[in-house]
C-alpha cells in the first residue's frame, strides 16, 4: 500500500512510498482523508517527529477520517470514524485513567508524530477504544475532528479554570486564523460569546469566514492587539493560536478582570521575551488572571468536538467546507504542506 512518510530529523524527506499493510488487532479502516497541520510541517522540516522503534521512517498523518472496511468490535462496515492521536505511557495515573492528554511522564506515543505510524496510508488498523464515530451528517468534514478536539479541550479547561470563581464570560479574543483559531472562533460563537479573531494580515477569505459566524476579524497590521484591548475593554477569554512567543506573552495584558488566557500555539525559536512588570507582577494578582497551556485532547473532547462540528455545520452550513481550502491526492503533498489557507487535506479515497 502507498503511504506518506518521512525520515524524522531529515528536512525535506517527505515522500509517498510503499509501506507494509498494517497488521495487528483492531478495526480495519480505509483512509478517506488526512489533514495537514503545523506539526506535520515541522516534522517535514526535520524539526520534530520520531520513527517507531526499529523503523527509520515515520508514516505521517494524525488528522484522520476513514471508513470501516469490515464489521469489527461493534463497528460496522461503511461507518465513518476518526481516531485519537495519543497513546498511554503505561505508567502514570493520568494515562491509567484514560487521559493520556494529561500524561505525567511525557513517555506517551502519538500516531504520526512520536514513535507510532500515522494515518496517511491507504489502509489503517486501529483499536476500537481509540476510534470516534463520525455521523453521516458531518461526512467528510469529520476530518476536522482532530483540530476540533484540541479546541474543545482548551475551552473545557478554560471554562473549568474560569469557573473556579463566579465567571460570566462575554468577550473572547482568538489570536490566529488557521484551523485552530478558526474552529475556536466557531466553537465560542456556538456558546454565543462575542468573539474577535485576530491575524496579522488583512485576508479577505479568512475575514469572510470569521464574519460568517458573527465574529469580528481584526488585522493586527492595522489594529495592534493592545489598541483592540483599549477599544473593547479587555477579554474574559483569550485563545492564542498563532504560535508567537511575543504574542503569547502579551496575552496577560489583553485580559480583563478574572480573565483566562489559553496558549495553544508553539514557538520553538528560543529567545528572551519581555513583559511589562505592571501587567505581570501586579494585574495578574490583583485581577485574578490565569494563563495556561493546553495540548492534545481527551476522548470526551473528541466526541464533544464531533458533536459541535455537526452543530456548526447545521448553523452555518457553508463554513466548515470553506475551511478546507485545498483537497489534493497524496502525491501532491507539497501543495498541501505549502498551503496558506485554513486547512489542506490529502485525499486517499473518495468520500462516500
Ligand atoms: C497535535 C496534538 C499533539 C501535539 C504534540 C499537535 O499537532 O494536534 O495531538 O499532542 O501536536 O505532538
Amino acid at each position: 500500500m502507498q503511504a506518506l512518510m518521512t525520515t524524522p530529523g531529515e528536512p525535506g524527506a517527505v515522500r509517498v512510498d510503499a509501506a507494509d499493510e498494517p497488521r495487528g488487532d483492531g478495526v480495519r479502516i480505509r483512509t478517506l482523508e488526512v489533514g495537514v497541520c503545523g506539526t506535520d510541517r515541522e516534522i517535514a522540516d526535520g524539526e520534530f517527529g520520531v520513527a517507531p522503534p526499529g523503523d527509520d521512517h515515520l508514516i505521517l498523518g494524525h488528522e484522520f477520517l476513514g471508513q470501516v472496511l469490515e464489521d469489527a468490535a461493534g463497528f460496522s462496515a461503511g461507518e465513518l470514524v476518526t481516531a485519537t492521536v495519543r497513546r498511554s505511557c503505561g505508567r502514570c495515573a493520568a494515562c491509567a485513567a484514560g487521559s493520556p492528554d494529561a500524561c505525567d511522564t511525557g513517555d506517551y506515543t502519538e500516531r504520526g508524530i512520536t514513535a507510532l505510524h500515522g494515518f496517511a496510508s491507504e489502509v489503517v488498523v486501529e483499536r476500537p477504544e481509540h476510534l470516534v464515530r463520525i455521523p453521516a451528517s458531518l461526512g467528510r468534514l469529520g476530518v476536522l475532528a482532530e483540530p476540533g478536539s484540541i479546541c474543545a479541550r482548551a475551552i473545557r479547561h478554560a471554562t473549568t479554570i474560569g469557573e473556579r470563581q463566579v465567571w460570566t464570560p462575554r468577550r473572547a479574543l482568538v489570536i490566529g486564523a488557521g484551523a485552530i483559531g478558526m474552529l475556536a472562533t466557531y466553537l465560542l460563537r456556538l456558546r454565543d460569546l462575542q468573539v474577535w479573531t485576530a491575524a496579522r494580515r488583512a485576508d479577505t477569505g479568512k475575514a469572510e469566514l470569521v464574519r460568517a459566524c458573527g465574529a469580528e476579524y481584526v488585522s493586527t497590521d492595522a489594529t495592534p492587539l493592545h489598541e483592540l484591548r483599549e477599544a473593547v475593554g479587555g477579554f474574559d477569554l483569550v485563545v492564542e493560536a498563532a504560535g508567537d512567543a511575543d504574542v503569547m506573552a502579551a496575552v496577560l495584558g489583553l485580559l480583563r478582570r478574572n480573565g483566562v488566557g489559553c496558549l495553544l500555539g508553539l514557538d520553538a525559536h528560543r529567545r528572551p521575551i519581555t513583559i511589562d512588570s505592571g501587567i505581570f507582577a501586579v494585574d495578574t494578582v490583583i485581577q485574578n488572571h490565569v494563563l495556561f497551556g493546553s495540548v492534545n485532547a481527551h476522548a470526551d473532547d473528541w466526541r464533544d468536538a464531533v458533536e459541535q462540528l455537526d452543530a456548526i455545520r447545521a448553523r452555518w452550513p457553508e463554513a466548515l467546507e470553506a475551511m478546507i481550502g485545498l483537497r489534493v491526492a497524496p502525491d501532491r503533498f507539497a501543495d498541501a504542506f505549502g498551503f496558506r489557507g485554513v486547512k489542506a487535506t490529502l485525499q486517499f479515497h473518495e468520500a462516500p
